[in-house]
């Protein structure tokens, strides 16, 4: 393997280089806080990176915390898979995991702190009236009619909501900030709903839930984070993420900074989105290849080394970072490129018979499945009277220029013979169903006398080759900015041929491979056995990346 990359210096580095080094902080504490209500997308690989790499290379500690504020929305589904991505992705948080709700006792401890000192107060706008009193971007907001009760008051309504004395939605708990703020994130922000719904962990226990604004900084705070890094369109938010933690006795309060969220090209990275494609039925989970989760990069073929080295390439700034996906594919196929055994498929197969193969003289050879990796050990690739060959390396009539077979040309069979065509079969309509060609039995391992071949293909002996269902994923999208577009939907963008399903042949060797093992198919790309379909005695691979970036050349 390459030795590892150095990390990319970005101003969040900057600042915990200073940090450590003014002494402000002995070591760094990072936190990554997904909500558990959908799989993790690439975006949040980047998030990953970013706080997990940063404890790593600090020597500091990152934790996992899960934001389950909104249980409707939540489920312990999505809570495993997101711990299955963050471990496969090569990290592993400090401790336990954290969950949110693990506070909600001491959350109330300090709404009811807040209350005590005057900066919270029950409110009963219905929620059209609280839009209305919020005020506008140029309009100030007005002070409810409720803000000012009494401590003592607000303190027994707090707790009667806990006690489930009102009906959901009849009362909020808010922050008493100020209506007239400029930032409306301080416009007395609610910061506890009433909501019967069912939580994955504390079952029916509270009849209130926090607000993720009011929760956020608090478990920051209670974990002891330092850094609590989160994406551009929080820093708006931060002001009251100040203002929580000034106003109520935590160990510490946590540095907010924000980077720019990464957007991808060719893709959608929002959690919404991405479950519309599923519930729609449009993919055929979070999981498919097509899907630019975590779990469906992972299925896809997609490695973890890859990934990371993706997101260093990327970058971390406050600036747009929308890439292109040929950058990620990239960096797959270069961290591939390295690690795969090459072998031969045949995707498109077209029968090709030796007219004059004689088991006698015809011999095979042996492969290595490494060109700079002889330590990958080789295999036999036997020859015998039927091979199978790519249904495009042969053309009647070639176009200028052409290095493959045709009628009367020649061709090299890697690691084999050259051979000839002599005659195409066709079926009634006109279809080639078969070509008929001749070996040079004096060309295995040496060049052929007095004429120079320049074509190699790949091929199969269809005696020993073993079936196996082949899937050729392509971006999911045909537009670059599928969810850009003001006026369609980004379903319109769905790319019809994202998926070809074809039956090919592979050699023996990968067809008992286990699940999730990448091979480059000679000139045809890298392909992993699927996770879940591919058994012993049905081969199934999946298409990971061509071997270049043919999709600019095509689209474009
Ligand atoms: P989505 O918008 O896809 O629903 P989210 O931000 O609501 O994502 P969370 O579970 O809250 O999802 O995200 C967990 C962490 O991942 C947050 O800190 C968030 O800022 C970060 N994150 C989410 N999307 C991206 C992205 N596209 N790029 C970088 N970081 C992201
Ligand atoms: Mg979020």
């Amino acid at each position: 393997m390459n030795s590892p990359t150095p990390p990319v210096q970005h101003f969040i580095r900057t600042v915990i280089d200073n940090d450590l080094a003014s002494g402000k902080h002995g070591a760094i504490q990072t936190r990554f806080p997904p909500e558990p209500n959908g799989y993790l997308h690439v975006g949040h690989a980047k998030s990953i990176c970013l706080n997990f790499g940063l404890a790593q290379d600090f020597g500091g500690r990152c934790n996992l915390r899960f934001d389950d504020t909104n249980p409707e929305k939540e489920s312990t589904e999505y809570a495993q898979a997101i711990q299955e991505d963050v471990q496969w992705l090569g990290f592993q948080w400090a401790g336990e995991v954290r969950w949110a709700s693990d506070y909600f006792e001491k959350l109330y401890e300090y709404a009811v702190e807040l209350i005590g000192k005057g900066l919270a107060y029950v409110d009963e706008l219905t929620p059209e009236q609280m839009r209305e009193y919020r005020g506008t971007l140029t309009e100030k907001g007005k002070n409810s009619p409720y803000r000012d009760r009494s401590v003592a008051e607000n303190l027994d309504l707090f707790a009667r909501m806990r006690a489930g004395e009102f009906p959901d939605g009849a009362k909020t708990l808010r922050l008493k900030i100020d209506m007239a703020s400029p930032n409306i994130n301080l416009r007395d922000p609610v910061i506890y709903r009433i909501r019967r719904a069912h939580h994955i962990r504390t079952s029916d226990k509270w009849l209130i839930y926090p607000m993720y604004d009011y929760t956020h900084c608090i478990s920051d705070a209670l974990e002891g984070i330092t850094h609590s890094l989160c994406t551009l369109e929080f820093e708006d938010h931060r002001p009251l993420y100040d203002w929580v933690l000034d106003h109520i006795s935590v160990p510490c309060h946590p540095q907010q900074i924000e980077f720019s969220r990464l957007e991808l090209h060719y893709t959608v990275t929002s959690k919404r989105k991405l479950l519309q494609l599923v519930t729609q039925g449009l993919v055929s989970g979070w999981d498919d290849p097509r899907m630019p989760t975590i779990h469906g990069m992972r299925r896809r073929g997609y490695t973890p080394e890859g990934i990371r080295e993706f997101a260093r390439r990327i970058g971390i700034s406050k600036s747009e970072n929308v890439v292109d996906m040929a950058v990620l594919e990239g960096c797959i196929r270069e961290d591939l490129e390295a690690k795969a055994p090459r072998v031969m498929a045949v995707i498109r197969p077209l029968k090709v018979t030796l007219t004059n193969f004689e088991a006698s003289v015809t011999a095979s050879r042996s492969a290595g499945f490494h060109p700079n990796h002889p330590e990958f050990g080789e295999r036999d690739v036997p020859i015998a009277k039927e091979i199978w060959i790519e249904q495009d390396d042969f053309a009647e009539t070639p176009p200028a220029g052409w290095q493959r077979l045709t009628v009367g040309g020649e061709v090299r069979l890697r690691y084999s013979y050259v051979i000839k065509c002599d005659e195409v079969v066709k079926d009634a309509a006109g279809n080639v169903t078969e070509l008929r060609c001749s070996i040079d039995h004096d060309t295995l391992g040496k060049n052929p006398q007095g004429r120079k071949v320049k074509g190699v293909i790949h091929w199969l002996s269809a005696e020993h080759a073993v079936p196996a269902e082949i899937r050729l994923y392509d971006r999911l999208f045909t537009d670059p900015e599928p969810d850009g577009h003001k006026d369609r939907d980004f379903l319109d963008f769905i790319n019809p041929h994202s998926l070809e399903t074809v039956q090919g042949w592979v050699e023996p060797v990968v067809a008992n491979a286990a699940p999730e093992t990448r091979y480059q198919f000679e000139r045809l790309g890298y392909f992993c056995t699927d996770r879940f379909d591919h058994q012993p005695g049905k081969a199934v691979f999946n298409r990971t990346v061509t071997l270049k970036d043919s999709w600019a050349k095509e689209q474009g």
